[in-house]
């Protein structure tokens, strides 16, 4: 298992970390007292304020700043549209089955299990700490695995598992059984052969409607599709002007294979998703991207990984565009502005990489794939996904439905064509082919520019042309040069058409919401039974604590009146009156992430001050009701840091104490 360490240093002890989400009721396993369905939670208190918070500041981060038009579109979806989007044939996991206990196994989870347990299995008989590091090592499923057992492998073998698990994405069906028979894997269950692996396809079905005798639609499993569809009004709505971007937050569900590691893999989970609608002949460059050229970012670029290597180099985003790493300028902005995002979540920029897709692992049409994978205990963890899906979603709902899903813009300079026209005499046409002359004149319109070219020479030399029109008589019809004209002549066009490429940048907010709860947990060395949450304030579940110092009636109307100001502020705050010592009270709220304490004392009854308190530092400083509310609303709001706060107002020494 991979070791992760928190802020201090200190490994990150995983049953503490657990014991502190499951007590304070960040999210709890759904239908648990009727025994829990695998892969649904519930998300409590903290963990609802958390997940707003995050997708608050997503909005402003994206929909706001970018002037994004956000759609909410239904979860309820006919199945046409997944037909058509190619995820009724396509969006597949593979699963093999244990012929003996019918128990199933996402195939390539199953190789990677079982390698790396070899691997360490090595490392143990070598002697070496044992610290798997790869790719997808948070895939590993918990259970034991039954293969495990100190034995030394050969250094060839060792570099054949290293870089088949560094490629492990890139493998399909076919691959994986040629792997699971080559490396001799069996059931981790029951030890037998395994059935060769089969396609699961993950959208849930649905029957919509009382009349639907079979089921006729699907829970979507990404937000996207609805965006497209809706491609030519919200064009309309942004006056016909590209490029631009719509945005959606929404649920998604994925019946996964074998849902797993708590919110990391599960069936119902909240998406953010953006569809950014580009001109591809603009070279897709983007206007900001000058903003971000200069942002370093740490890149496992595609390549590295084909070669068995997990090693990630740090780049700017400008130089990995110039270099072609990144296929092109749009693709790097929404890259660099997910890496801000993160960051201003409180993500730690040392376990966080963007990992770019292998050809096999990309669709077929996109154009280029990364995502942004966040470190956890569990290994690197894929948080979001940016892909430049090229044109092909409004191509084929536009060839389906024949819906107007592209852009007619008006040429700046009118386009000169030469090109071979032809001209039908339709007067001799009809009477002359009768009940055959749509398909004859049908074919004509058919022919290329090329065979046009060479019959225009024909019919002027010999005076007819002989065509293949297969669905009249013996399939060949001959023109005279009465009844057809070629020629080339020039058009001149003065509306472009085109379909927009897409790039898309998807984010799984509840893996974010983990990782990140990961990211700035820690424990202070003198309480290590107790966490720390060092979430940045504006992404804190509350933001305030309000402590008495004592039970005394006299220091009742100073919190509920703090309370209302906090209130009308937009803050919001949770009043701790019980009789745990303040240490205590202060020390329950770290564990859920609350930044700012305010404690009112007796002093408070004399001149009306309080004091704030800093949950990192755990210092003080102390000032009027008025001053400290309006710093808190400062720190809350992202305006100033403690640091400021704490420079300008009196510091606090005392209180603090059990
Ligand atoms: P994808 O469309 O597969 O690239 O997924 C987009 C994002 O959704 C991923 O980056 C994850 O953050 C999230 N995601 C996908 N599948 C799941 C799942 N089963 N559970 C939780 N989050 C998921």
């Amino acid at each position: 298992m991979a070791t992760s360490t928190t802020k201090t240093g200190a490994p990150l002890d995983r049953a503490t970390f657990e014991s502190l989400l499951r007590r304070r009721l960040f999210y709890t396993p759904a239908f648990e007292i009727y025994g829990g369905e695998k892969g649904l939670f519930d998300y409590g208190p903290p963990g609802c304020a958390l997940q707003n918070n995050l997708v608050d500041i997503w909005r402003k981060h994206f929909v706001l700043e970018e002037d994004m038009l956000e759609v909410d579109c239904t979860q309820i979806t006919p199945a046409a549209v997944f037909k058509t989007s190619g995820h009724v044939d396509k969006f597949a996991d593979w699963m093999c089955k244990d012929p003996k206990s019918g128990e199933i196994f996402r195939a390539d989870h199953l190789v990677e299990q079982v390698l790396e347990a070899r691997l360490k299995g090595d490392k143990e008989a070598r002697g070496q700490t044992v610290e798997i590091d790869q790719a997808k090592d948070a895939k590993r499923k918990k259970k034991k695995v039954k293969d495990v057992q100190a034995v030394q492998l050969d250094d060839a073998v060792v570099k054949e598992y290293e870089e088949t698990l560094a490629k492990i994405d890139n493998y399909g069906g076919e691959e994986l059984g040629q792997l699971i028979k080559k490396f001799d894997i069996k059931s981790p269950e029951t030890g037998v052969d395994l059935e060769p692996p089969r396609a699961f396809n993950l959208m849930f079905q649905l029957t919509i409607g009382p009349s639907a005798s079979t089921p006729n639609g699907y829970l979507r499993p990404e937000t996207a599709q609805g965006q497209f569809l809706n491609f030519q009004k919200l064009l309309e709505f942004n006056q016909q002007s590209m490029p631009f971007a719509s945005a959606s937050v929404g649920k998604s569900f994925r019946n996964e294979i074998s849902p797993r590691s708590g919110l990391l893999r599960v069936r119902e989970f909240l998406m953010a998703e953006i569809e950014h609608f580009v001109d591809p002949e603009s070279g897709k460059r983007h206007p900001r991207f000058a903003q971000v050229k200069d942002t370093k970012m740490t890149l496992l670029n595609r390549n590295v990984q084909l070669e068995g290597s997990t090693k990630a180099e740090e780049l700017t985003i400008g130089e990995a565009v110039a270099s072609k790493l990144v296929d092109n300028e749009t693709l790097g902005y929404f890259l660099a502005r997910i890496q801000m995002f993160l960051l201003r979540l409180g993500v730690d920029y040392s376990k966080l990489r963007f990992r770019q897709h292998m050809a096999n692992e990309m669709a077929h049409y996109a154009a280029d794939c990364w995502d942004a994978e966040l470190r956890t205990s569990l290994g690197w963890i894929e948080c979001v996904g940016c892909a430049d899906r090229s044109a092909y979603d409004l191509t084929v709902h536009r060839n389906k439905t024949g819906a107007s899903l592209f852009v007619r813009e008006t040429r700046a300079e009118p386009l000169k064509i030469e090109e071979y026209q032809v001209d039908i005499d339709k007067k001799r046409f009809g009477p002359k082919f009768k009940k055959d002359a749509k398909a004859v004149e049908q074919a004509v319109e058919a022919l290329s520019q090329e065979l046009r070219e060479k019959m225009s020479l024909e019919l002027e030399k010999e005076g007819r042309i002989t065509l293949d029109v297969p669905a009249v008589g013996n399939g060949k019809v001959e023109l005279e040069k009465d009844l057809v004209k070629i020629e080339k002549r020039t058009r001149v066009e003065h509306v472009r058409e085109y379909t927009p490429n897409v790039i898309e940048p998807s984010f799984g907010i509840g893996r974010i919401l983990y990782s990140l709860i990961e990211h700035v947990y820690w424990s202070r060395p003198e309480d290590d039974a107790r966490g720390v949450l060092s979430f940045p304030p504006p992404v804190a579940p509350t933001k305030v604590l309000l402590v008495p110092l004592s039970g005394s009636d006299d220091l009742r109307p100073y919190l509920q009146q703090l309370t209302y100001k906090l209130r009308r502020m937009g803050i919001s705050s949770k009043i701790d009156d019980s009789s745990a010592s303040i240490g205590k009270r202060y020390s329950r709220n770290d564990e859920l992430g609350t930044p700012l304490g305010i404690t009112v004392d007796f002093q408070t009854v004399k001149d009306n001050t309080v004091t704030l308190r800093d949950r990192d530092t755990t210092s003080q400083v102390r000032a009027s009701e008025d001053e400290i509310c309006a710093a808190a609303k400062a720190i809350v709001d992202g305006e100033e840091t403690w640091e400021d706060v704490a420079k300008r107002l009196p510091k606090f020494e005392g209180q603090e104490v059990d």
